[in-house]
């Protein structure tokens, strides 16, 4: 079924939402993006997707074509119009369409785009036997904190591990692991303590991440936020990535090294109980 998508201020069918070729988001990948997912037709997470849209746009100096209120409106409209009960909305906002220049104009007029796509997002198979993901050395840029649509090297490693036979990647830096492909990484020690990366320009600031941290604390878990080895991950009693569509989910093998009894921990599935159970309940 053909989708309603949404287009600088106009709704179209998705075979006649046209973006120029000089658009800057094409030629230089001059853009920002948002996932927000979907369930029961509601938005999850919506106020923390929003604010980081807000910040990534202040990043580069790219100017939200929608108020507030019309960006609320619009996240909306377009899970109405195309009816999606559980899935998600991608949104992406490039500088917009420029001669070809290195030197960014201030003239260009944002491209501001908006689609849906379904997905089961609840009963995630995933959730239940859990990953696996391989280790590759992170080769992105260092500004991983703005949410860019350069997502070619995470494609790029999460097909790799595809071949490899695995679900992920897990990216390392200077011993450290950053983050996986698209989600935030975190490992559970033996002790119970969850440890997960501190935000800083070398990874994404995660919204499940945040929502997750605070459920922890809330539920008294010891949290810990601070860089951690591949060889701590491998040691692990635990291990989840948290991103928009996948909420909790259990990362049960590293490098083919299986972590704790090889099944998704009682941590990580209380955590993804938990945060299942509060973000519906918050759902807008
Ligand atoms: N880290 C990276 C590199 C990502 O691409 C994503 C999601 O796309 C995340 C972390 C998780 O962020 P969020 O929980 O806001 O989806």
């Amino acid at each position: 079924m053909s989708r309603t998508v949404y287009l600088n201020g106009e709704w179209l069918d998705e075979a006649d939402a046209k973006i120029s070729i000089f658009d800057r988001g094409y030629t230089f990948a001059d853009a920002i993006y948002e996932v927000t997912a979907i369930v029961g037709g509601k938005l999850i997470d919506y106020h923390g997707h929003a604010a980081r849209l807000q910040r990534s746009l202040g990043e580069l100096g790219i100017e939200c074509p929608l108020n507030a209120d019309e960006l609320l409106a619009v996240h909306r409209e377009i899970v109405a119009r195309n009816n999606v009960v559980e899935g998600m909305i991608y949104l992406q906002i490039s500088r917009g369409v420029d001669d070809r220049n290195f030197l960014i104009s201030k003239d260009a007029k944002p491209t501001f785009s908006m689609f849906t796509q379904t997905k089961d997002v609840i009963e995630n198979p995933y959730a239940k036997s859990g990953i696996s993901v391989v280790s590759m050395p992170d080769w992105r840029w260092e500004r991983r904190d703005i949410k860019t649509v350069q997502l070619l090297y995470p494609t790029m490693a999460k097909s790799q591990a595809a071949a490899k036979g695995a679900d992920d990647a897990w990216l390392i830096e200077d011993g450290f692991v950053t983050e996986a492909s698209s989600a935030t990484a975190h490992i559970v020690k033996q002790d119970g303590t969850l440890v997960t990366r501190d935000l800083s320009h070398v990874i994404l600031p995660g919204i499940t991440r945040a929502s997750t941290l605070d459920l922890a604390r809330a539920a008294g878990i010891k949290v810990e936020e601070r860089p951690f080895t591949l060889g701590e991950a491998k040691e692990a009693a635990e291990a989840f990535n948290t991103s928009a569509t996948n909420f909790v989910l259990p990362v049960v093998r590293i490098d083919g090294q299986q972590i704790g009894d090889g099944t998704p921990g009682p941590i990580t599935k209380k955590l993804r109980d938990i945060y299942v159970e509060s973000r519906l309940a918050t759902a807008l």
